[in-house]
């Protein structure tokens, strides 16, 4: 049986560990070539390493989505190594909580730069590529779709407390998203935002110690939930329980196939019906 995405090429931000890593292989496993990211390079090689183990293909390019030159140095990598780009995934980010009083200028600044001011230089990169390429299909009769998917938060959608900075970017990514749907729709380019609600990575365990902190460039942040606080937060999922990375990673998968063609604009909450 052939797989439904053979033949295409997608770059995924922030795809080292976590939900990235899942959607990465899930879109190989699928049939796509992947240019993996992550600000971390052993990750991100061991993902690459993962995919050529199974007879796929994959390269790295390693740094920070924050810097201003990544858009077009991500976009390079995959029309360098595969010659065609089909599927961007926006997925790279963090959190960096507190209530409003004491939320610094650096910690606004930071979150919106990851997830927001990032996805939008690496969309307006791909940008170059996705016009000339209609251009051509479009004089040749053919219709060729490719897919942007924004991975957005409930957040974004209902607001979290001690997350101003967080909700705010994550609602300004669905922003994004919407515009580029009406933008890009002429070139047969996809543009969906996903919204998860708990997915069980390293920004949700729950950690005994409450002392769990992630190294983002020499910052240390913050992150996990107090066990008191995952089961109360688990407690009001429909579900019962948050999501796995394969489950975040299969909604993703479902934005990027051909019987998804003429979805676009759209934000689609992944919560186990929180
Ligand atoms: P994670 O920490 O497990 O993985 C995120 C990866 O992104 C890490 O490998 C990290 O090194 C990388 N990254 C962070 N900043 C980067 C940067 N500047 N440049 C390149 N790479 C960078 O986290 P996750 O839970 O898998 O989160 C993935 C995405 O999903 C994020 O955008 C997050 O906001 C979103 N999200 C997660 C949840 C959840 O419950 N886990 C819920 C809603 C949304």
């Amino acid at each position: 049986m052939s797989k439904k995405l053979e033949g295409k090429v997608a770059i995924v931000s922030g795809s080292g560990r976590g939900i990235g890593r899942e959607i990465a292989l899930k879109l190989h496993r699928e049939g796509a070539a992947v240019v993996i990211n992550d600000l971390d390079a052993a990750p991100a090689e061991e993902v690459v390493k993962e995919i050529i183990a199974e007879g796929g293909k994959a390269v790295a390019c390693v740094g920070s989505v924050t810097d201003k030159d990544f858009g077009d140095r991500f976009v390079k990598t995959a029309l360098d190594a595969f010659g065609t780009l089909d599927i961007v995934v926006n997925n790279a980010g963090y959190t960096w909580d507190n209530v409003i009083q004491k939320m610094s200028d650096e910690q606004w600044d930071a979150i919106m730069d990851v997830h927001v001011s990032a996805p939008f230089r690496i969309l307006r990169a791909a940008s170059n590529y996705f016009r000339e390429a209609a251009k051509k299909e479009a004089e040749t009769g053919v219709e060729v779709f490719r897919k942007v998917v924004n991975i957005s938060s409930i957040s974004g959608v209902q607001g979290g407390a001690g997350q101003a900075n967080y909700s705010s970017a994550k609602a300004a990514i669905n922003g994004l998203t919407k515009a580029l749907s009406k933008e890009w729709g002429r070139y047969k380019v996809c543009v969906n935002s996903v919204a998860f609600g708990m997915i069980e990575t390293r920004l949700t365990s729950a950690s005994a110690e409450d002392n769990a902190t992630i190294d983002i460039a020499g910052r240390e942040i913050k992150v996990g939930i107090r066990p008191e606080m995952a089961k109360n937060a688990a407690a009001m999922i429909p579900m019962g329980r948050p999501g796995t990375p394969q489950e975040a990673a299969g909604a993703v998968y479902a934005l990027c196939i051909p019987e998804t063609n003429y979805v676009t604009g759209q934000v689609l909450v992944v919560s186990g019906g929180r």
